[in-house]
Protein backbone atom coordinates (compact mmCIF):
# COMPACT_ATOMS: atom_id res chain seq x y z
CA UNK A 1 0.00 0.00 0.00
CA UNK A 2 1.18 3.68 -0.56
CA UNK A 3 1.70 5.56 1.93
CA UNK A 4 0.01 8.58 2.38
CA UNK A 5 0.83 11.82 1.31
CA UNK A 6 2.17 14.19 4.96
CA UNK A 7 3.85 17.26 5.75
CA UNK A 8 7.57 16.69 5.43
CA UNK A 9 9.74 17.96 8.99
CA UNK A 10 11.26 20.75 8.43
CA UNK A 11 13.54 21.19 11.18
CA UNK A 12 15.76 18.21 13.35
CA UNK A 13 14.71 16.96 16.52
CA UNK A 14 16.69 19.22 19.36
CA UNK A 15 19.39 17.16 20.90
CA UNK A 16 18.10 17.51 24.32
CA UNK A 17 20.86 18.86 27.45
CA UNK A 18 23.16 16.78 28.81
CA UNK A 19 25.09 16.91 31.81
CA UNK A 20 27.63 14.33 31.31
CA UNK A 21 30.81 16.32 30.07
CA UNK A 22 33.04 14.03 28.39
CA UNK A 23 37.02 14.41 28.98
CA UNK A 24 39.09 16.85 27.17
CA UNK A 25 40.30 14.76 24.53
CA UNK A 26 44.19 14.93 23.51
CA UNK A 27 44.72 11.72 21.57
CA UNK A 28 45.28 11.48 17.68
CA UNK A 29 42.91 12.65 15.19
CA UNK A 30 40.45 10.52 13.23
CA UNK A 31 42.17 11.05 10.08
CA UNK A 32 45.55 10.25 12.40
CA UNK A 33 44.35 6.76 13.61
CA UNK A 34 42.18 5.95 10.19
CA UNK A 35 45.80 6.56 8.41
CA UNK A 36 47.43 4.18 10.88
CA UNK A 37 44.65 1.16 10.73
CA UNK A 38 44.49 1.68 7.18
CA UNK A 39 48.50 0.65 7.38
CA UNK A 40 48.26 -1.61 10.43
CA UNK A 41 45.49 -3.23 10.30
CA UNK A 42 45.11 -4.94 7.11
CA UNK A 43 42.62 -4.22 4.31
CA UNK A 44 39.49 -6.29 5.22
CA UNK A 45 38.65 -3.53 7.95
CA UNK A 46 35.63 -2.14 6.93
CA UNK A 47 33.90 0.96 8.23
CA UNK A 48 30.41 2.69 8.94
CA UNK A 49 30.06 6.27 7.40
CA UNK A 50 32.85 8.10 4.54
CA UNK A 51 34.36 9.23 7.27
CA UNK A 52 34.59 6.72 10.26
CA UNK A 53 34.21 8.84 13.81
CA UNK A 54 36.63 8.33 16.69
CA UNK A 55 34.39 7.46 19.28
CA UNK A 56 36.69 8.26 22.43
CA UNK A 57 34.11 8.19 25.47
CA UNK A 58 31.12 6.06 26.29
CA UNK A 59 28.49 6.57 29.19
CA UNK A 60 25.17 4.36 29.33
CA UNK A 61 23.48 4.75 25.27
CA UNK A 62 25.67 7.62 24.23
CA UNK A 63 28.84 7.97 22.77
CA UNK A 64 30.84 10.56 22.50
CA UNK A 65 33.29 11.40 19.46
CA UNK A 66 37.18 13.39 19.78
CA UNK A 67 34.69 16.94 19.72
CA UNK A 68 33.06 16.16 22.53
CA UNK A 69 29.87 15.67 19.98
CA UNK A 70 27.31 13.43 21.65
CA UNK A 71 25.46 10.06 20.00
CA UNK A 72 22.40 8.44 21.00
CA UNK A 73 24.08 4.95 20.09
CA UNK A 74 21.05 2.54 19.27
CA UNK A 75 23.25 -0.20 18.11
CA UNK A 76 24.85 -0.77 21.70
CA UNK A 77 28.08 -0.70 20.11
CA UNK A 78 27.68 -3.72 18.20
CA UNK A 79 24.74 -5.19 19.91
CA UNK A 80 27.36 -5.94 22.66
CA UNK A 81 26.88 -3.27 25.33
CA UNK A 82 23.39 -4.74 26.70
CA UNK A 83 23.48 -2.85 29.97
CA UNK A 84 25.05 0.68 28.99
CA UNK A 85 28.17 1.67 28.15
CA UNK A 86 30.91 2.20 31.28
CA UNK A 87 27.86 1.10 33.18
CA UNK A 88 29.33 1.92 36.96
CA UNK A 89 28.77 -1.55 38.50
CA UNK A 90 29.83 -2.98 35.65
CA UNK A 91 33.41 -0.79 35.82
CA UNK A 92 33.80 -1.60 39.92
CA UNK A 93 33.68 -5.04 39.21
CA UNK A 94 35.94 -5.40 36.40
CA UNK A 95 38.37 -2.69 37.79
CA UNK A 96 38.33 -4.28 41.45
CA UNK A 97 38.95 -7.68 39.88
CA UNK A 98 41.68 -6.78 37.50
CA UNK A 99 43.77 -4.94 40.37
CA UNK A 100 43.87 -8.49 42.46
CA UNK A 101 44.06 -11.02 39.87
CA UNK A 102 43.62 -10.95 36.12
CA UNK A 103 44.33 -14.47 35.31
CA UNK A 104 44.95 -18.11 35.89
CA UNK A 105 43.28 -20.32 33.58
CA UNK A 106 41.10 -23.16 34.51
CA UNK A 107 44.13 -25.44 35.48
CA UNK A 108 43.81 -23.78 39.25
CA UNK A 109 40.26 -22.96 40.77
CA UNK A 110 39.09 -19.89 41.56
CA UNK A 111 35.74 -18.51 42.39
CA UNK A 112 34.59 -16.42 40.20
CA UNK A 113 34.04 -18.83 37.17
CA UNK A 114 31.88 -20.86 39.44
CA UNK A 115 29.63 -18.14 40.40
CA UNK A 116 29.21 -17.08 37.09
CA UNK A 117 28.14 -20.22 35.62
CA UNK A 118 25.92 -20.90 38.34
CA UNK A 119 24.21 -18.03 37.64
CA UNK A 120 24.33 -18.69 34.10
CA UNK A 121 22.46 -22.24 34.35
CA UNK A 122 20.06 -20.65 36.43
CA UNK A 123 18.76 -18.41 33.56
CA UNK A 124 18.45 -21.31 31.76
CA UNK A 125 15.22 -23.45 31.02
CA UNK A 126 15.01 -27.11 30.92
CA UNK A 127 18.54 -29.18 31.72
CA UNK A 128 20.75 -26.67 29.82
CA UNK A 129 23.21 -26.80 32.71
CA UNK A 130 26.91 -26.93 31.85
CA UNK A 131 28.55 -24.00 30.72
CA UNK A 132 32.06 -23.57 28.74
CA UNK A 133 33.18 -20.52 28.33
CA UNK A 134 34.81 -19.06 25.15
CA UNK A 135 35.90 -15.43 23.93
CA UNK A 136 33.62 -14.81 21.20
CA UNK A 137 30.20 -15.44 19.75
CA UNK A 138 32.55 -17.66 16.88
CA UNK A 139 34.20 -19.66 19.28
CA UNK A 140 30.72 -20.79 20.82
CA UNK A 141 29.64 -21.64 17.56
CA UNK A 142 32.70 -23.51 16.81
CA UNK A 143 32.57 -25.49 20.17
CA UNK A 144 28.94 -26.10 19.59
CA UNK A 145 29.70 -27.61 15.79
CA UNK A 146 32.33 -29.93 17.58
CA UNK A 147 29.72 -30.80 20.16
CA UNK A 148 26.65 -31.38 17.48
CA UNK A 149 29.34 -33.41 15.64
CA UNK A 150 30.48 -35.65 18.17
CA UNK A 151 27.67 -36.22 20.27
CA UNK A 152 25.63 -37.55 16.58
CA UNK A 153 28.66 -39.25 14.70
CA UNK A 154 27.55 -37.03 11.81
CA UNK A 155 29.27 -34.46 10.30
CA UNK A 156 26.28 -32.88 8.31
CA UNK A 157 24.76 -29.20 9.68
CA UNK A 158 21.93 -27.26 8.81
CA UNK A 159 22.06 -23.81 8.51
CA UNK A 160 19.48 -20.91 7.54
CA UNK A 161 20.42 -19.31 4.28
CA UNK A 162 20.83 -15.84 5.92
CA UNK A 163 22.13 -16.27 9.02
CA UNK A 164 25.83 -15.32 10.52
CA UNK A 165 27.22 -17.42 12.58
CA UNK A 166 31.56 -16.33 12.68
CA UNK A 167 34.03 -15.69 10.56
CA UNK A 168 36.43 -18.32 11.35
CA UNK A 169 37.11 -21.41 9.02
CA UNK A 170 34.22 -23.77 10.42
CA UNK A 171 31.89 -20.96 11.41
CA UNK A 172 32.07 -19.30 7.92
CA UNK A 173 30.39 -22.25 6.59
CA UNK A 174 27.75 -22.09 8.76
CA UNK A 175 27.23 -18.34 7.81
CA UNK A 176 24.80 -18.33 4.73
CA UNK A 177 25.29 -14.90 3.69
CA UNK A 178 27.77 -14.10 0.80
CA UNK A 179 29.26 -10.90 1.84
CA UNK A 180 30.87 -12.89 4.56
CA UNK A 181 32.10 -16.17 2.40
CA UNK A 182 34.78 -16.97 0.93
CA UNK A 183 35.10 -20.06 -1.58
CA UNK A 184 36.93 -22.18 0.76
CA UNK A 185 35.56 -26.15 1.40
CA UNK A 186 32.31 -25.67 3.56
CA UNK A 187 32.83 -29.04 4.97
CA UNK A 188 29.17 -30.96 5.08
CA UNK A 189 27.17 -28.28 5.65
CA UNK A 190 23.57 -27.73 4.60
CA UNK A 191 21.73 -24.40 4.11
CA UNK A 192 18.32 -24.06 3.79
CA UNK A 193 15.17 -21.47 2.85
CA UNK A 194 15.50 -18.84 5.28
CA UNK A 195 11.62 -18.68 7.28
CA UNK A 196 11.66 -14.67 6.64
CA UNK A 197 7.96 -13.55 6.71
CA UNK A 198 9.11 -10.54 4.85
CA UNK A 199 11.41 -11.47 1.48
CA UNK A 200 10.64 -15.42 2.12
CA UNK A 201 9.30 -17.30 -0.21
CA UNK A 202 6.69 -18.53 1.38
CA UNK A 203 6.46 -15.55 3.50
CA UNK A 204 5.36 -16.41 7.40
CA UNK A 205 4.20 -19.98 6.69
CA UNK A 206 6.55 -22.17 8.98
CA UNK A 207 5.24 -25.82 7.41
CA UNK A 208 5.89 -24.90 4.31
CA UNK A 209 9.84 -23.36 5.20
CA UNK A 210 9.85 -26.69 8.02
CA UNK A 211 8.64 -29.14 5.22
CA UNK A 212 11.59 -28.09 2.57
CA UNK A 213 13.78 -28.72 5.78
CA UNK A 214 12.43 -32.21 5.81
CA UNK A 215 13.28 -32.64 2.05
CA UNK A 216 16.48 -31.19 2.11
CA UNK A 217 17.53 -33.55 4.90
CA UNK A 218 15.84 -36.63 3.14
CA UNK A 219 17.13 -35.59 -0.28
CA UNK A 220 20.32 -34.10 0.43
CA UNK A 221 21.68 -35.98 3.62
CA UNK A 222 22.42 -39.54 4.43
CA UNK A 223 19.17 -39.03 6.06
CA UNK A 224 20.88 -38.39 9.35
CA UNK A 225 22.62 -35.10 10.68
CA UNK A 226 24.35 -33.51 13.32
CA UNK A 227 22.66 -30.60 14.33
CA UNK A 228 20.71 -27.36 12.87
CA UNK A 229 21.93 -24.18 14.35
CA UNK A 230 20.19 -20.60 13.61
CA UNK A 231 19.50 -17.60 15.53
CA UNK A 232 16.06 -16.74 16.47
CA UNK A 233 15.91 -13.29 15.53
CA UNK A 234 18.96 -12.71 12.68
CA UNK A 235 21.10 -9.99 13.25
CA UNK A 236 23.72 -9.14 10.48
CA UNK A 237 20.96 -10.57 7.92
CA UNK A 238 18.62 -7.89 9.00
CA UNK A 239 17.34 -8.34 11.53
CA UNK A 240 14.94 -10.81 10.54
CA UNK A 241 12.44 -12.70 13.17
CA UNK A 242 11.93 -16.08 11.66
CA UNK A 243 7.80 -17.46 11.17
CA UNK A 244 6.23 -18.14 13.99
CA UNK A 245 5.92 -21.74 14.86
CA UNK A 246 9.07 -23.20 12.31
CA UNK A 247 11.76 -23.83 15.84
CA UNK A 248 9.25 -26.01 16.91
CA UNK A 249 8.77 -28.22 13.89
CA UNK A 250 11.92 -27.71 12.60
CA UNK A 251 13.74 -29.03 16.11
CA UNK A 252 11.01 -32.15 15.92
CA UNK A 253 12.93 -32.96 12.02
CA UNK A 254 16.38 -32.67 13.07
CA UNK A 255 15.79 -34.77 15.91
CA UNK A 256 14.07 -37.32 14.20
CA UNK A 257 16.81 -37.56 12.35
CA UNK A 258 19.29 -38.04 14.84
CA UNK A 259 20.80 -34.27 15.41
CA UNK A 260 20.78 -31.89 18.23
CA UNK A 261 19.52 -28.47 18.46
CA UNK A 262 21.65 -25.21 18.73
CA UNK A 263 20.40 -21.55 19.25
CA UNK A 264 22.56 -19.36 18.46
CA UNK A 265 21.60 -16.13 21.07
CA UNK A 266 24.45 -14.13 20.51
CA UNK A 267 22.74 -11.24 20.10
CA UNK A 268 19.03 -12.11 20.94
CA UNK A 269 19.55 -13.15 24.38
CA UNK A 270 19.53 -11.47 28.24
CA UNK A 271 15.84 -10.68 27.76
CA UNK A 272 16.39 -8.05 25.06
CA UNK A 273 13.27 -8.84 23.23
CA UNK A 274 11.35 -7.87 25.95
CA UNK A 275 8.61 -10.49 25.81
CA UNK A 276 11.43 -13.58 26.80
CA UNK A 277 15.19 -13.81 28.01
CA UNK A 278 15.99 -15.76 25.31
CA UNK A 279 15.28 -15.25 21.99
CA UNK A 280 14.22 -19.09 20.89
CA UNK A 281 11.54 -19.08 24.29
CA UNK A 282 9.47 -16.62 21.48
CA UNK A 283 9.16 -20.20 19.81
CA UNK A 284 8.51 -22.52 22.38
CA UNK A 285 11.57 -24.52 22.04
CA UNK A 286 14.40 -25.62 24.58
CA UNK A 287 17.52 -26.16 22.25
CA UNK A 288 20.25 -28.96 22.68
CA UNK A 289 22.59 -26.44 23.13
CA UNK A 290 22.85 -22.35 23.07
CA UNK A 291 25.09 -20.11 22.23
CA UNK A 292 26.07 -16.85 23.48
CA UNK A 293 28.37 -13.61 23.45
CA UNK A 294 28.19 -10.28 22.49
CA UNK A 295 25.60 -8.89 25.30
CA UNK A 296 26.70 -11.12 27.81
CA UNK A 297 29.87 -9.27 28.82
CA UNK A 298 28.91 -5.46 27.97
CA UNK A 299 31.56 -5.08 25.62
CA UNK A 300 34.10 -7.28 27.57
CA UNK A 301 35.79 -10.78 25.38
CA UNK A 302 33.17 -13.33 26.48
CA UNK A 303 31.34 -16.31 25.14
CA UNK A 304 29.16 -19.19 25.94
CA UNK A 305 28.20 -22.55 25.15
CA UNK A 306 25.34 -23.80 27.85
CA UNK A 307 24.32 -27.80 27.07
CA UNK A 308 23.11 -30.94 28.70
CA UNK A 309 25.02 -32.89 30.87
CA UNK A 310 24.34 -35.63 28.54
CA UNK A 311 25.53 -33.97 25.26
CA UNK A 312 28.70 -32.13 27.65
CA UNK A 313 30.08 -35.84 28.29
CA UNK A 314 31.32 -36.06 24.63
CA UNK A 315 33.77 -33.63 25.13
CA UNK A 316 35.23 -35.76 28.29
CA UNK A 317 36.93 -38.00 26.29
CA UNK A 318 39.79 -35.38 25.47
CA UNK A 319 41.32 -32.19 26.75
CA UNK A 320 38.38 -29.45 26.18
CA UNK A 321 40.49 -26.15 27.14
CA UNK A 322 40.03 -22.38 26.41
CA UNK A 323 43.17 -20.45 27.99
CA UNK A 324 41.08 -16.94 28.56
CA UNK A 325 37.58 -18.53 28.48
CA UNK A 326 35.88 -17.54 31.79
CA UNK A 327 39.36 -15.61 33.06
CA UNK A 328 38.63 -14.15 36.42
CA UNK A 329 38.06 -10.46 35.10
CA UNK A 330 35.67 -11.55 32.51
CA UNK A 331 33.80 -13.93 34.45
CA UNK A 332 33.51 -11.20 37.11
CA UNK A 333 32.25 -8.59 34.22
CA UNK A 334 29.98 -11.29 33.02
CA UNK A 335 28.15 -11.74 36.63
CA UNK A 336 27.90 -7.90 37.15
CA UNK A 337 25.77 -8.37 33.36
CA UNK A 338 23.71 -10.33 35.11
CA UNK A 339 22.73 -8.66 38.06
CA UNK A 340 22.52 -5.33 36.62
CA UNK A 341 20.26 -6.40 34.30
CA UNK A 342 18.15 -8.63 37.05
CA UNK A 343 18.44 -5.27 39.62
CA UNK A 344 17.22 -2.70 36.59
CA UNK A 345 14.85 -5.28 35.52
CA UNK A 346 15.59 -4.73 31.30
CA UNK A 347 13.77 -7.20 29.85
CA UNK A 348 10.58 -5.70 31.29
CA UNK A 349 12.22 -2.21 30.24
CA UNK A 350 12.80 -3.52 26.96
CA UNK A 351 9.20 -5.04 26.25
CA UNK A 352 8.22 -1.14 27.50
CA UNK A 353 10.02 0.67 25.60
CA UNK A 354 10.17 -1.55 22.31
CA UNK A 355 6.43 -1.56 22.10
CA UNK A 356 6.29 1.87 22.35
CA UNK A 357 9.32 2.17 19.30
CA UNK A 358 7.64 -0.04 16.95
CA UNK A 359 4.39 1.58 16.98
CA UNK A 360 5.65 5.24 16.44
CA UNK A 361 7.94 3.58 13.41
CA UNK A 362 5.10 2.20 11.85
CA UNK A 363 3.54 5.53 11.93
CA UNK A 364 6.66 6.88 10.39
CA UNK A 365 5.53 3.88 8.21
CA UNK A 366 2.57 5.42 6.93
CA UNK A 367 4.18 8.56 6.36
CA UNK A 368 6.75 7.41 4.49
CA UNK A 369 6.70 4.79 1.45
CA UNK A 370 10.43 4.12 1.64
CA UNK A 371 9.96 1.88 4.92
CA UNK A 372 8.85 -1.05 3.61
CA UNK A 373 8.76 -3.29 6.79
CA UNK A 374 9.10 -2.71 10.43
CA UNK A 375 9.71 -5.66 12.48
CA UNK A 376 11.14 -7.46 15.34
CA UNK A 377 10.72 -7.15 19.38
CA UNK A 378 11.36 -5.22 22.60
CA UNK A 379 14.70 -3.56 22.02
CA UNK A 380 15.84 -6.03 18.68
CA UNK A 381 14.54 -4.37 15.83
CA UNK A 382 14.68 -3.62 12.07
CA UNK A 383 13.50 -0.91 9.37
CA UNK A 384 13.67 -2.35 6.24
CA UNK A 385 14.06 0.25 3.48
CA UNK A 386 12.25 -0.38 -0.12
CA UNK A 387 11.97 2.02 -3.07
CA UNK A 388 9.48 0.16 -4.10
CA UNK A 389 6.80 -1.71 -1.50
CA UNK A 390 5.39 -4.02 -4.12
CA UNK A 391 8.63 -5.10 -5.72
CA UNK A 392 10.28 -4.78 -2.45
CA UNK A 393 13.29 -3.24 -4.04
CA UNK A 394 16.32 -2.66 -1.79
CA UNK A 395 16.77 1.18 -0.99
CA UNK A 396 20.43 0.66 -1.35
CA UNK A 397 21.62 4.04 -2.37
CA UNK A 398 18.65 6.03 -0.10
CA UNK A 399 19.70 4.02 3.08
CA UNK A 400 23.24 5.01 2.80
CA UNK A 401 22.05 8.65 2.70
CA UNK A 402 19.94 8.21 5.54
CA UNK A 403 22.67 6.22 7.48
CA UNK A 404 25.02 9.64 6.90
CA UNK A 405 22.05 12.09 7.77
CA UNK A 406 21.64 9.96 11.02
CA UNK A 407 24.77 10.48 12.08
CA UNK A 408 24.89 13.95 11.51
CA UNK A 409 21.39 14.06 13.77
CA UNK A 410 23.66 12.69 17.08
CA UNK A 411 22.22 9.25 15.86
CA UNK A 412 24.38 6.08 15.16
CA UNK A 413 21.99 3.33 14.27
CA UNK A 414 23.17 -0.15 12.90
CA UNK A 415 23.18 -1.58 8.88
CA UNK A 416 22.68 -5.20 7.94
CA UNK A 417 20.42 -7.45 5.73
CA UNK A 418 22.58 -8.57 2.36
CA UNK A 419 21.85 -5.70 0.58
CA UNK A 420 22.68 -3.17 3.62
CA UNK A 421 19.19 -1.86 3.13
CA UNK A 422 17.76 -2.58 7.09
CA UNK A 423 18.02 -0.42 10.15
CA UNK A 424 18.78 -2.17 13.01
CA UNK A 425 17.97 -0.74 16.13
CA UNK A 426 19.32 -2.77 18.73
CA UNK A 427 20.17 0.03 21.62
CA UNK A 428 21.71 -0.35 25.00
CA UNK A 429 18.63 -1.58 26.96
CA UNK A 430 18.88 1.72 28.93
CA UNK A 431 17.28 3.10 26.20
CA UNK A 432 14.31 5.06 27.00
CA UNK A 433 11.37 6.13 25.48
CA UNK A 434 12.18 9.57 25.03
CA UNK A 435 15.57 8.34 23.09
CA UNK A 436 13.33 6.32 20.80
CA UNK A 437 11.07 9.62 20.35
CA UNK A 438 14.22 11.41 19.81
CA UNK A 439 15.37 8.77 16.97
CA UNK A 440 11.90 8.26 15.17
CA UNK A 441 11.87 12.46 14.84
CA UNK A 442 15.00 12.61 13.78
CA UNK A 443 14.29 9.82 10.99
CA UNK A 444 11.37 11.28 10.20
CA UNK A 445 13.30 14.70 9.39
CA UNK A 446 15.86 12.77 7.47
CA UNK A 447 13.29 11.26 5.24
CA UNK A 448 11.28 14.29 4.53
CA UNK A 449 14.64 15.52 3.24
CA UNK A 450 15.26 12.40 0.85
N1 LIG B 1 26.51 -15.30 15.91
C1 LIG B 1 25.81 -14.19 15.69
C2 LIG B 1 24.32 -14.27 15.66
C3 LIG B 1 26.44 -12.96 15.51
O1 LIG B 1 25.73 -11.86 15.27
C4 LIG B 1 27.85 -12.92 15.56
C5 LIG B 1 28.57 -11.65 15.34
O2 LIG B 1 28.06 -10.67 14.85
C6 LIG B 1 28.56 -14.12 15.79
C7 LIG B 1 27.85 -15.28 15.97
C8 LIG B 1 30.04 -14.10 15.86
O3 LIG B 1 30.43 -13.48 17.05
P1 LIG B 1 31.87 -12.84 17.22
O4 LIG B 1 31.99 -11.69 16.28
O5 LIG B 1 31.91 -12.45 18.68
O6 LIG B 1 32.85 -13.91 16.93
Amino acid sequence: EAAPEKAPVRSPPEVPPFEHRPRPYFGMSGDEILEKRKQFLGPSVFYYYQKPLNIVEGKMQYLYDEHGKRYLDCFGGIVTVSCGHCHPDIVNAVVEQTKLLQHTTTIYLYQAIVEFAEALASKMPGNLKVVYFVNSGTEANELAMLMARLYSGNLNMIALRNAYHGGSAGTIGLTGLQTWKYPIPQGEIHHVMNPDPYRGTFASDAVAYAKEVKEHINYGTSGKVAGFIAETFQGVGGAVELAPGYLKLVYDTVRKAGGVCIADEVQSGFGRTGSHYWGFQTQDVIPDIVTMAKGIGNGLPLGAVVTTPEIASVLSQKIQFNTFGGNPVCSVGGLAVLRVLDKEKRQAHCADVGSHLVNRLKELQQKHEIIGDVRGRGLMLGVELVTDRKEKTPAKAETAVLFEKLKDLNILVGKGGLHGNVFRIKPPMCFTRDDADFLVDAMDYAMSGL
